[in-house]
């Protein structure tokens, strides 16, 4: 493997000066996962590699009982995210996407911020912090800025971080009452797969326990970027969640997916996958809701 030299900042603002000193022949690296795995195949060759997990402000997750936002450090595993009570407890669609990537060993290393500025399509960490509302937090050599994670996501392999930029955080909002969510991931392994298709949907209720007040639906490997089926969405709004609503919510999903044959499978059978999955996991919303 190439060599590399290994810079362990201990603060946000000594990692960013790195970066402005070395420029294009520094690369950060959080678990390494997706880093290592590209020096080794030749397709980065970086001098420099600027560790992200020695800065001291890298939080799993932590909830804000006075804003009932949970705050969630990029550099945090995927693993401290699965084994959060408060993740499992409370936002079970995040928690179904992180204790399904990779496997042990490698949740135990690979990051929630690794996952999202990766910007792959399949990337299962930004399915259901999108349906959450999630906003990212990020620093620079400007300062800091936060945005809607649903807009982060460029195109493949691009994600809205300017030159040195790093991703700090992810802070979700308080969740609306009467709330459940649930997610998929579908391929023809359940590990150490990439997905064909990933599905989230998030549903709150009315007080009658039945109407949908809000929903979030949302796809992976649908689209070259993460996609908020938004006509799905606001099919559902008003309605009585049920078997049927659910089944015509995915076939609007359906229509609004860009889903493209690829080896992972063909588009005409991911189209109808979309669908399958959509009411699947709104019925699992439903009652996670209830
Ligand atoms: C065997 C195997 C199985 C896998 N299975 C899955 C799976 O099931 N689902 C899935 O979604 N992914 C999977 N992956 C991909 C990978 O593990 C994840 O995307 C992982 O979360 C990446 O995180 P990391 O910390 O290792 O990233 P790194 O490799 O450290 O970094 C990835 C990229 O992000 C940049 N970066 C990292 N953190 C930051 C930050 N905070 N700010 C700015 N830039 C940053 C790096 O410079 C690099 O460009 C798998 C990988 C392997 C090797």
């Amino acid at each position: 493997m190439r060599k590399f030299n290994y810079l362990v900042p201990k603060t946000l603002d000594e990692a960013v000066s790195l970066h402005e000193s070395y420029g294009e022949k520094a690369k950060y690296i959080a678990g390494g996962t997706d880093v290592l795995v590209k020096i080794k195949e030749g397709k980065l060759k970086p001098d420099y590699l600027i560790s992200l997990k020695h800065i001291s402000d890298q939080d799993g997750p932590v909830m804000n009982h006075e804003t009932g936002e949970l705050a969630i450090g990029a550099y945090a595993t995927h693993r401290s995210i699965e084994k959060s009570s408060t993740v499992r407890l409370n936002y079970p669609i995040l928690h179904d996407a992180v204790s399904n990537i990779g496997s042990v060993q490698i949740r135990n290393v690979a990051t929630i911020g690794g996952n999202l500025v990766n910007a792959v399509p399949s990337a299962d960490g930004a399915i259901p912090l999108i349906t959450l509302d999630a906003k990212a937090h990020i620093f620079g050599t400007k300062g800091q800025r936060t945005m809607e994670l649903r807009r982060f996501f460029l195109g493949p392999g691009q994600c809205d971080l300017d030159r040195g930029e790093i991703l700090t955080r992810l802070v979700i909002p308080a969740p609306a009452p009467r709330s459940g969510g649930a997610y998929v991931k579908h391929g023809r392994r359940s590990a150490m797969e990439l997905p064909m298709l990933g599905a989230g949907v998030l549903l709150s209720l009315e007080e009658d326990m039945a109407t949908c007040a809000k929903a979030r639906i949302c796809l992976g490997v649908a689209a070259p970027t993460p996609l908020r089926c938004i006509q799905a969405e606001k099919y559902l709004v008003g309605k009585v969640i049920d078997e049927n609503s659910l089944a015509e919510a995915g076939k609007v999903a359906a229509e609004e997916s860009k889903v493209r044959d690829s080896i992972r499978g063909v588009a005409w059978y991911r189209r109808e996958m979309v669908g399958v999955l959509v009411k699947r996991m709104g019925l699992k919303a439903f009652e996670r809701a209830k």
